[in-house]
Formats: C-alpha cells, sequence, structure tokens
C-alpha cells in the first residue's frame, strides 16, 4: 500500500488527464468520493472527469460539479471518451467490473494507469494500485486517508468536507453502524475543515415529498410480509405501484431499512420489479451475512450487513428464491 502510495505520488506530480467513476445508481457515497476526489485532484493541477454509468439522486444535487458528471445511459459516446482518453482511471466504491456495466470493458481494454479505491466485500483485481478496505464505513473514508497519505490533508477544506461527509453519512445511516474509530477520526477532521454535518444531515435526511411517504406508507401496509419463524421480512413492489406511485430514481432509498425496526427482524429484503430486471435490496443485523445470500442467489454482492443483486425473471420468482435461501442463512426461532 506504501509503495502505491509512492508510485502514485510520484506519478501525479505532473498534471493529469484524469477520469473517476463509480458504482451503477450512485449513491452518496459514490457521488461524495468521486466528487471530493475531483476537487483535490483538480487542486494539484490534474484535468479532471467524472463518470457514472447512470443517473444520480437529486438530492445531491448540493453536491460540487454535481450537474458535471458525464453519464453514460444518457451519453454513450461522452462517458467511453472520457474513460478513453484519460491517463488515469479512479474506480470508486465497486469492486468489479460488472458494477460499472458496459463501461467495464472500456475500462478493461484502457492502458491507463487504474486505482481502485473501495470497501466491498472481494474485490477483482483489475487496477494497478489497489487501495481496498472492507472494514471502512464508506469509501469517502478512504479517499480521506488517501488525500492524507498523499501528504494533502491540509488542502481538504470544506467543500471537499462536504463531498466526503456525506458518504460517512449515507453508508454509516448517519453514523448508526458500519463505523469503526477512523470513521469518527476523519468526520473530527472534516468537521474541522469546516462540514456543518447538522445542515448536511438535514439535506440528506429531510428532503422527502409527500409521496414518497405515501409510497412508505403503501410498503408498510400493504407490501410488508413477514417470515417470524426465521426473523426474516421482506417488501416487495410492482411495475403497477411504480407507476401509481410515480416512483423516480432514489425515491425507494432507505425504505428496506424499516424492516429491521422490528427487534426479532434479522434479515430484510426489498424486493422491486424494474422494467426489465427484478431487483434485490438486502440488509441484516450482526453476523448473517447477506453478501453470501446476494452472491449466491442474486448475481450480486455488496457488504456483510448491506448487499444487493438482480435477475432477469418474475418478481414471484426472486420472492420464492429469497424465502428458499432463508432457513440456509437463519437458524429457526421457538415462535
Ligand atoms: P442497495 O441495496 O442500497 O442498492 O445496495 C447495498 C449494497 O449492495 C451496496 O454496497 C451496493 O454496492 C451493493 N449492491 C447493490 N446491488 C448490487 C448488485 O447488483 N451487484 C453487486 N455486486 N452489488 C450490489
Ligand atoms: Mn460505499
Amino acid at each position: 500500500m506504501m509503495e502505491d502510495i509512492t508510485e502514485l505520488k510520484s506519478y501525479l506530480s505532473v498534471p493529469r488527464d484524469i477520469t473517476l467513476i463509480a458504482h451503477r445508481n450512485p449513491d452518496g457515497d459514490a457521488l461524495g468520493s468521486a466528487l471530493g476526489l475531483r476537487l483535490y485532484l483538480e487542486r494539484k493541477g490534474h484535468f479532471v472527469k467524472v463518470v457514472m454509468p447512470s443517473e444520480s439522486p437529486n438530492i445531491f444535487s448540493y453536491l460540487p460539479h454535481f450537474y458535471d458528471v458525464v453519464v453514460f445511459d444518457l451519453s454513450h459516446d461522452n462517458a467511453r471518451a472520457a474513460l478513453k482518453e484519460a491517463d488515469c482511471i479512479f474506480c470508486l466504491d465497486f469492486n468489479g467490473l460488472d458494477r460499472v456495466d458496459k463501461l467495464g470493458a472500456t475500462i478493461q481494454e484502457s492502458e491507463a494507469v487504474k486505482v481502485l479505491i473501495d470497501h466491498h466485500l472481494d474485490p477483482e483485481p483489475f487496477v494497478d494500485h489497489m487501495f481496498s478496505d472492507t472494514e471502512a464505513s464508506s469509501t469517502c473514508e478512504l479517499v480521506y486517508n488517501f488525500i492524507e497519505d498523499m501528504g494533502d490533508a491540509g488542502l481538504v477544506d470544506e467543500k471537499i468536507g462536504n463531498c466526503l461527509f456525506t458518504g460517512l453519512i449515507t453508508d454509516t445511516g448517519s453514523f448508526k453502524y458500519n463505523t469503526r474509530p477512523n470513521t469518527y477520526t476523519v468526520a473530527a477532521k472534516l468537521k474541522i475543515a469546516g462540514v456543518d454535518d447538522y445542515l448536511l444531515n438535514d439535506t440528506i435526511s429531510n428532503s422527502l415529498k409527500p409521496k414518497n411517504l405515501r409510497l412508505l406508507g403503501h410498503c408498510l401496509a400493504n407490501r410488508m410480509e413477514i417470515i417470524e419463524e426465521y426473523g426474516a421480512a421482506y417488501i416487495y413492489l410492482t411495475k403497477k405501484d411504480y407507476a401509481e406511485f410515480d416512483i423516480q430514481r432514489g425515491d425507494t432509498e432507505g425504505i428496506v431499512n424499516y424492516l429491521l425496526m422490528m427487534k426479532s427482524i434479522k434479515v430484510a429484503a426489498f424486493i422491486t420489479q424494474q422494467p426489465s430486471i427484478v431487483k434485490i435490496s438486502l440488509r441484516s443485523k450482526g453476523d448473517i451475512s447477506v453478501q453470501k445470500i446476494a452472491s449466491e442467489n442474486f448475481n450480486g454482492g455488496g457488504h456483510k450487513n448491506a448487499s444487493g443483486g438482480a435477475q432477469y425473471g418474475s418478481l414471484t420468482d426472486v420472492i420464492n428464491k429469497f424465502k428458499k435461501a432463508i432457513p440456509e442463512h437463519l437458524p429457526k426461532l421457538e415462535v
């Protein structure tokens, strides 16, 4: 790791064309790490572009350069060109090329110097320099440490801080899970750099529209199923629900967590019928690994307590597969 830093320090001592990319359906950590790293690298004199495979939720539009992100789904050519023309590519908040759709092939073919900064389990070795730490709360935590290791902690100001603090908040549910002492150390340093964490939390958490609360009510009242004997629960949404509740990108964020508010529930799933695939979001408490459930059944992965996956097929198929997986991963309870 130290050799990687030494090599990168020398490599980045002259201006480079650098492209940053994070995973499909970018969240606060993907966006915060990319936009924060962008500001830092620009301050070091580099020419930086940020690419995302798909569009970002608008609640993150307060992040600097949010509207300059090149979105592959909207502009295939520009996104591909940004990767092809780069001297150096930073892959942020993802662990395998399948997480960036067709851009995975573009990255693979590129001769750029490739750097990975990530905290997902089982990172694939597709880069020249890997900064993977699966114990980290977020990629944003790791980006802060990267800047620090480059000897540039002094360059982290309120703007970079707001980006990086965003990922800390969103990947820890406002410091409720996934934390380690270093998470708080980084948070403290960002706060010293000028971050207003109260304002950030308010912007991120209290941004719902009436339709979001109506959707939440619908999910909890009409779409929630509990598998009592194993302490599991799921919520599903049909294509019709998507139309009826006018569900847009980001509108279902966080709904899965409500299931874990029940004391007896150890595994929660949120299963949604998308236009061509069925997506599953999984969460767990304690030592139960939903990463295993996601990778064994749903072509997915992520973290021990938060994973996701997707497959073609019917909503019922995915629900049944989930129900079948539960007894393999959870002990039967006395009910
Ligand atoms: P979410 O449920 O919020 O979409 O994602 C939870 C975690 O699982 C995130 O860390 C995300 O990167 C990961 N994840 C979500 N969907 C997929 C997927 O389809 N494949 C893989 N490998 N990881 C996923
Ligand atoms: Mn993350």
